[in-house]
């Protein structure tokens, strides 16, 4: 029997023209496959057999297309590291179109790296190998642990060159999966077009993302709101995880909360809260610790935009998003509270706690994500003595000091068995760790797919702890450490 092919259709071409170009993607000479997300395509509602088929080769690589509307590539603009790109959009990449999930959820399938577009510019519409396998394998990784993302489906080698910094590189294509693509840097592209333009997508995305709330009289503030809400909470868990985004331009923010665009990210090994990896990044806009507030900085883009339909009155609409913007803050501070606090185990925040951790943490190094689970074997009901490498991190007298009190506050609060459980949902002992994502991409280079497949194997499992993978849980040592990690483009 033949594969059935998932049914796509276009909810996005009901907007004004300009906001996307139809464009189909340019085919390319020998795909092949490299990896496929048969437990995404699942929940996706797509047939079991589809995604191994021939067809879906083709069509995933952008040899042929489903029936259907046709491919469009969005547009956009943004701002990079501060300043305002007039044109941006989608320039290697086409929106093939939306399904249905098995919640009922619509989402986008897109390919990226997928050929030239209207809004390419100087590029070539392409993707190395390189980014397309980080995107695959960092996304699923943020998937396992419970944080918002978009999800890749599919990488595929082209069985062409890409040209990158005067050499040639094997290109790859990514499909990727979004609850939407919109990104603040759409509605700053719908602001240039005028109000109308704005009212459209605000209430397209209203409709797409935020139906179930009642928006009352001011839809449009409720937009803000829940926009806002959404990123508070996103931002919290990347910093409660050590994630550092690394290129937070506005036109890399979807505004139905979920991460996007792997290029320059990574987990910090030993905790500095003014880390850095970013190679483009020389002024550490998008440091660890800036990533809050550069989350504030582009929600005031995103209200601007809206000011135009929020009120009647511009100053009315300026207090009233001002009011939303200034409750961010603590919107954030709350998030991210309470998710420290899971990871000591405890119900509910402990700020002063928290602080004199990380400032022990900093002044040692201590490796963020490790500590935590050193933690977790300190405590007596613990079945967990193995629930990580052993010998990894060594308390010095300043943290034994520290743990004292914390098991002070735990016992008081009551049950250790439950302050474990919570540490083991909230502290994952398998990330993407830059030496291992870094010796994984250099094998995949020489078409040795097996190091791509062990991190996928264990960051899909990201807080169960299996000795077989221990060297993938283990910071770097010393000569391993990657200080830079580039956009590759
Ligand atoms: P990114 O850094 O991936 O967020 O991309 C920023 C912008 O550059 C987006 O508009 C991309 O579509 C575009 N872009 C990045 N790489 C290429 C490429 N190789 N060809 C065409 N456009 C590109
Ligand atoms: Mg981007």
């Amino acid at each position: 029997m033949t594969p059935s092919a998932p049914q796509l259709a276009l909810s996005f071409t009901k907007l004004p023209d300009i906001m996307y170009s139809r464009v189909e993607p340019t085919p390319v000479q020998q795909p092949h496959v490299l990896l496929l997300n048969q437990p995404l395509a699942l929940q996706l509602g797509i047939d079991e057999a589809w995604l191994p088929s021939d067809q879906a080769l083709q069509v995933l690589s952008g040899c042929a297309s489903l029936a259907g509307e046709g491919a469009v590539a969005t547009a956009y603009t943004g701002h990079q590291f501060g300043h305002q790109n007039p044109r941006l959009g989608d320039g290697r990449a086409h929106l093939l179109g939306e399904l249905m999930d098995t919640d009922g959820q619509r989402v986008d399938v897109q390919l990226k790296g997928s050929g030239q577009t209207p809004y390419s510019r100087q590029g070539d519409g392409r993707s190395p190998l390189g980014p397309v396998l980080r995107e695959y394998l960092v996304s699923e990784a943020m998937a396992a642990m419970g944080v918002p993302t978009t999800r890749s489906l599919a990488a595929l080698a082209s069985g062409e060159y890409v040209w990158r910094d005067g050499g040639a590189e094997p290109g790859a294509i990514l499909t990727r999966i979004a609850n939407s693509h919109i990104r603040v840097g759409s509605f700053e592209y719908a602001a240039m077009q005028g109000v109308e333009c704005v009212r459209q997508l605000a209430d397209y995305t209203l409709s797409r993302h935020f139906s179930e709330a009642k928006p009352g009289a001011l839809p449009y503030l409720h937009l803000l709101q829940a926009v806002m809400a959404k990123q508070a909470q996103l931002i919290a868990q990347w910093m409660s995880l050590g994630f550092i985004h690394g290129v937070m331009n506005t036109d890399n923010m979807l505004v139905c909360g979920q991460t996007i665009d792997y290029g320059p990210c990574a987990f910090m090994d030993g905790y500095d809260p003014r880390q850095v990896y970013s190679f483009i990044d020389r002024q550490g806009r998008y440091r660890y610790d800036n990533q809050p507030g550069i989350g504030q900085w582009n929600l005031v883009r995103f209200a601007e935009t809206l000011l135009p339909i929020m009120g009647d009155e511009r100053s009315e609409a300026i207090n009233l998003a001002q009011q939303a913007l200034n409750d961010y803050q603590q919107q954030y501070e709350q998030a991210y509270a309470q998710r420290m606090a899971a990871k000591l185990g405890l119900p509910s925040a402990d700020a002063d706690l928290v602080s004199e951790l990380l400032t022990i943490m900093q002044a040692e190094q201590l490796d963020y994500t490790l500590t935590f689970r050193y933690l977790m074997t300190q405590l007596s009901s613990n079945q967990t003595e193995h629930s990580m490498p052993q010998g990894v991190v060594q308390a010095s007298d300043a943290l034994l000091v520290w743990q004292k009190k914390w098991l002070a506050v735990v016992s008081k609060l009551g049950d250790e068995t439950q302050a474990l459980n919570l540490m083991a949902q909230h502290n994952p002992v398998f990330i993407p760790r830059n030496h291992c994502l870094d010796a994984a991409l250099k094998a995949a280079y020489k078409d040795d797919m097996s190091l791509i497949n062990e991190l996928l194997e264990a960051t899909a499992k990201p807080f169960a702890y299996r000795p077989q993978w221990q060297h993938l849980a283990m910071p770097p040592k010393t000569k391993e450490v990657i200080a830079n990690t580039f956009c590759g483009t």
